[in-house]
């Protein structure tokens, strides 16, 4: 029964650094994408700042609650990432862990609530709606299809997947659009044809979330 799945502070432990891993393994890929639409730094950004997240985890103590740690995390991340990245997702997640809370550990249904809250985060703080080829194409129908799935009885793993797939569709999809908000948005017509960097990113963050609540010890 997917209401039964709960996650809590070891299972946030894993998603952040499990993210990490990947920044550091995805961090040229990354750039490479922002070299063709931005300014070459995505992928430095992300990586910097998601192991700048695995210091602070250690120095946090093993009883805090996983609200607390996502807040520390998107403190971290916006504190040493200077791109739009680093706000960005240090939003999302400071968003995200307030609406945690202090509990010890919290259910699919608060996850997904949990991951609006970030989203809501990144399109207060960014202005970006789907179609405007940034994070948020790949977010936004990640958020939306794990909300749909945990409402209709899906486990917070098997909602994950379906998020996560969603998350890479987007992603796929910014490949034709024209940016219109972001650095890229300043070459107009020529970010057409290249798939977003934070987008990517958003997915291999997602990915990181799915395999750390489907290995739950
Ligand atoms: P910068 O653009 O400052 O160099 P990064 O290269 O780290 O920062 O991140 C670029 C990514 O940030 C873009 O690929 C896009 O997905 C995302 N992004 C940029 N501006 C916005 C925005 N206003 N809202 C949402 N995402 C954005
Ligand atoms: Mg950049």
């Amino acid at each position: 029964m997917g209401g039964l799945t709960r996650v809590d502070s070891a299972t946030m432990a894993r998603w952040l650094e499990g993210s990490a891993v990947a920044m550091r393994e995805q961090r040229d890929y990354l750039t490479q994408l922002d070299a063709a639409i931005g300014d070459a730094d995505h992928g430095t950004n992300m990586d910097r700042g998601f192991a700048s997240v695995v210091t602070k985890l250690e120095e946090l103590d093993d009883s805090t609650p996983p609200g607390k740690l996502l807040v520390a995390a998107g403190s971290t991340l916006v504190s040493t990432v200077g791109g739009a990245s680093g706000p960005l997702w240090g939003t999302a997640l400071r968003r995200a862990g307030r609406s945690i809370g202090d509990g010890e550990s919290f259910d699919g249904a608060a996850l997904a609530t949990a991951l609006e809250a970030a989203l809501d985060g990144v399109v207060k703080l960014g202005a970006a709606r789907p179609g405007d080829k940034t994070m948020v194409d790949a977010l936004e129908p990640a958020v939306r299809a794990l909300r749909e799935r945990v409402d209709g009885g899906a486990s917070a793993a098997d909602a994950l997947v379906a998020a996560r797939e969603a998350a890479e569709d987007g992603m796929h999809a910014t490949v034709p659009l024209q940016a219109s908000k972001g650095r890229a948005s300043y070459l107009g017509e020529r970010s057409i044809g290249h798939q977003d960097p934070g987008a990517t990113s958003t997915v291999f963050i997602l990915r990181a979330l799915e395999q750390a609540v489907r290995e739950r010890p």
